[in-house]
């Protein structure tokens, strides 16, 4: 017997996590570079501090005045009148898809998402349990109808894990493709996931899957307040969906999950919304030009609609990601072979890392 007694599937296996190095320009894992103002702050301090008083008690089980806080965020953003018993949250989205896969997903059961994407979906299902089908998108990282129809047909997936916009391409899935999955899906009672944790940097015209929730019930479309909202140290991930599927969430939660400083801290910077995706509108910006000036210096990128650009490709990329970190810049090492992603900083860090791409690549071409 090896101890300690890991399921077999789970001996050897790295936890999952991108280096956490301190390094005075940090882009690599999609965090939101403003933090929050002072009056947020002061916000947050004061309804962490009145939440205190009551530590001794257990939280509200059913977060019932984030979940309206959140719900009318959304309509703000594509839902039609959602409702608070039509939202969910969890300790970041991260927790919110496992409970997914908990409630839905299990042994005998499979899910399915489309390489390359996000490397956690295979880990939610593994720990749930649950069988994982990869099927891939097109070379441009465009999303495949006909491979999915095949793949569905094949598998009949329980849950369909797909982000948009993709991580880490980048790519935000058109409109009729999101119903037509949802439709297939329905077809063997599966539920469809739309991860819009970066939906808040699209470019204009690109819809959100929320404006489709009234016409599938199958649909369920997560979000997260670690991107747009600036607050990844806070860790809170939530969902919109039909009321009985946030409702049959209800039985795989751990009781209160989210904590008393969790939902006001959360409930907090909602009411600081305006001024928090204001800055989405300068990444955006700033997206757009790093796109350009990749594309200028005759780089590949992935059409981005998210706060970080897939750029490449490179025979040796560890090589050009170390070129980078040895100036003081750190970006991820992930996506398909040959290619690098950079999340979006402010234009200082945006300049200190075109000018350490150019002096690794000057450097070592
Ligand atoms: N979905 C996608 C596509 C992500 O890239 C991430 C984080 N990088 C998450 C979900 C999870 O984010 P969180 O748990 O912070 O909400």
């Amino acid at each position: 017997m090896t101890w300690p007694p890991l399921r077999d599937e789970l001996r050897g296996v790295e936890p999952y996590g991108a280096p956490q190095l301190d390094v005075p320009v940090q882009l690599n894992v999609n965090e939101n570079p403003y933090g929050p103002s002072a009056a947020c702050i002061a916000d947050i301090a004061t309804a962490v501090a009145e939440a205190s008083a009551s530590l001794n008690r257990y939280p509200d089980r059913e977060f019932t005045e984030l979940r309206t806080g959140l719900a009318a965020y959304l309509n703000t953003d594509g839902g039609n009148d959602l409702t608070a018993d039509q939202v969910w949250a969890a300790n970041g989205s991260n927790e919110v898809m496992l409970q997914l896969l908990q409630a839905f997903g299990g042994p005998g059961r499979v899910a399915v998402s489309f390489a390359p994407t996000y490397s956690m979906y295979p880990e939610y299902a593994r720990d749930s349990m649950t069988g994982w089908i990869a099927g891939r998108r097109r070379e441009d990282f465009s999303f495949d109808l006909d491979h999915a129809r095949d793949l569905l047909a094949e598998h009949r997936p329980s849950v369909v894990l797909l982000p948009s916009p993709n991580n880490p391409t980048g790519t935000a899935l058109p409109h009729d493709v999101i119903g037509t999955l949802a439709t297939l899906c329905a077809e063997h009672d599966g539920v469809l996931v739309i991860d819009e944790a970066y939906a808040e940097f699209r470019r204009s015209g690109t819809p959100s899957a929320l404006e489709l929730l009234g016409e599938h019930r199958n649909l369920v479309v997560t979000r997260t307040m670690s991107k747009a909202f600036a607050l990844a140290g806070a860790r809170l991930g939530y969902l919109a969906a039909s009321t009985e599927l946030c409702d049959a969430l209800r039985v795989v939660r751990l009781p209160y999950h989210l904590s008393a400083v969790t939902q006001a801290t959360a409930s907090a910077a909602l009411r600081h919304a305006p001024e928090l995706l204001g800055n989405v509108a300068l990444l955006r910006e700033e997206r757009d030009r790093t796109v350009a000036w990749l594309r200028e210096q005759g780089h590949q990128v992935a059409d981005s609609d998210a706060n970080f650009a897939l750029f490449g490709t490179f025979a040796d990329r560890h090589a050009v990601w170390q070129g980078l970190l040895d100036r003081g810049v750190l970006i991820r090492e992930t996506g398909p072979e040959g290619w690098l992603r950079v999340s979006i900083g402010t234009p200082e860090e945006m300049s200190a890392f075109r000018g350490a791409l150019t002096a690794t690549l000057e450097a070592a071409p």
